[in-house]
């Protein structure tokens, strides 16, 4: 039986523990929502002030260039992608997820439509993040290709035929399930299709080694487990192999050789560059940068091996917990057990009342979220949070459930974003 004394011992022991300081966490609140939104960095609110009153205020146009601007892209890029196995200037920071799939997987299919013509169909699991399909269901509806949507276990079958490009979210937004990047890649190729990889609940959670598992094309958020802030830059990965041989379609001038010498002809930049579009949001872009600081104070104690290992350690002590002391609260564990087959996260399924049940705990200020139709999801991010308040969840679900808390009417009323 792990007691709250045991959780209190594994804090006082824990390496990564003064990193919570490094963000803005309100009293009361546990947060288990950094999956989908990661909480302010205590940095951040000074440096983007000092962007707006400085380098707008008073540098003005200058600070394109004297306050570094122009390069954020890839100087922020480049810092993305030393957490995920990339390396320098094969990233760049820019425009939002679902955009950057649109651009890759639109080089993707050029590629495939040039090196394997007779492969029109994209891969994908039936379960991935809807953006996702929904990009790929509008260009293959565009470039006259099949989408097929298989579930995990039929993916390596369903490999073979005419796949020209596997389109993967690495860890799955409603499960926590994560996918082998490597296995599944060397399949891809092995049937003559590229890898696309989302890696939108991957980047800064868990390990993932682009070269290493030999991928095509990664995509990914800033403001999940990057602590980037609300609607900050998504980042975009293309293979060195790949950069050079199509332009994607949205061919703006921030994508151009030369952008300023204002020529009518579009050309495009060498390598990652071209999959720029326009301007940059800078202010949500410096933003982005403090979250980034806020996560390589990690390297010094172990970087993401330490942060993956405290991760595993809270959702076994999640899971244990909620089996020890929810055992008969009609909770069905949705993630996988094995530490290979997930990321950060642990979703709990329950057929009745899971969405009033998230309610009632955001109300106890436990916050985690709520994917329809039944999923109560909670994410782990070790930079910020202990083993007791994993105990302090676990503790407030097990209250929600014993006082029949949940079934009030006001955590009934749905809101537009769960
Ligand atoms: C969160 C998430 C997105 C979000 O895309 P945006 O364009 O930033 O809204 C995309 N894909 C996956 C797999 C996600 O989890």
């Amino acid at each position: 039986m792990t007691t709250l004394q045991d959780c209190r011992a594994r804090d006082a022991a824990d390496p990564l523990r003064p990193l919570r300081d490094l963000f803005v966490l309100p009293d009361g609140v546990t947060y288990l929502d950094g999956n989908s939104l990661g909480p302010l960095p205590r940095a951040a609110a000074a440096r983007i002030a000092k962007a707006v009153e400085h380098e707008w205020g008073q540098g003005l146009i200058r600070s394109w260039n004297d306050a570094g601007w122009f390069a954020m892209p890839q100087r922020v890029g480049d810092r993305i992608g030393s957490w995920i196995g990339a390396r320098a200037g094969e990233v760049v920071a820019t425009d939002t997820t679902s955009a950057n799939l649109y651009k890759v997987l639109s080089a993707a299919l050029s590629i495939a439509a040039q090196d394997r013509p007779g492969h029109r169909v994209v891969l994908s699991e039936r379960s991935n993040f809807p953006t996702d399909l929904y990009i790929a269901q509008a260009l293959c509806a565009e470039r006259d290709c099949e989408l097929r949507l298989v579930e995990a276990e039929e993916l390596p079958a369903a490999l073979g035929d005419r796949v020209a490009v596997l389109l993967l979210t690495h860890v799955n937004y409603r499960t926590g399930a994560m996918h082998d990047m490597a296995a599944l890649t060397r399949a891809a190729h092995e049937g003559g299709a590229l890898a696309i990889w989302d890696l939108a609940h991957s980047a800064g959670a868990v390990p993932v080694d682009l070269h290493a598992a030999q991928a095509d094309f990664a995509i990914g958020c800033g403001y999940k487990y990057l602590n980037g802030g609300p609607g900050c830059p998504a980042f975009l990965w293309v293979h060195p192999k790949h950069a050079d041989r199509f332009s994607q379609p949205l061919a703006g001038w921030w994508g151009h050789a030369v952008p300023f010498e204002f020529t009518p002809e579009y050309r495009p930049a060498p390598g990652v560059a071209r999959y720029l579009c326009g301007t940059q949001p800078v202010l949500s872009m410096v933003g982005l940068d403090c979250g980034l600081d806020a996560l390589d104070a990690s390297l010094p104690h172990g970087g993401m091996q330490a942060l993956r290992a405290k991760s595993l350690a809270l959702t076994d002590l999640f899971i244990g917990l909620v089996e020890q002391r929810c055992g008969d609260a009609g909770l069905r564990l949705v993630t996988p057990r094995e530490h290979a087959d997930r990321g950060s996260q642990v979703c709990l399924a329950r057929e009745e009342g899971a969405y009033a049940i998230m309610q009632a705990l955001i109300a106890r200020g436990v916050i985690g979220d709520f994917r329809a139709p039944d999923i109560l999801r909670f994410g782990f991010t070790p930079l910020y949070v202990g083993f007791e308040d994993t105990w302090n969840a676990v503790e407030h679900l097990r209250q929600v459930f014993e006082s029949d808390e949940w079934r009030q009417a006001r955590f009934q009323q749905r809101h537009a974003v769960t």
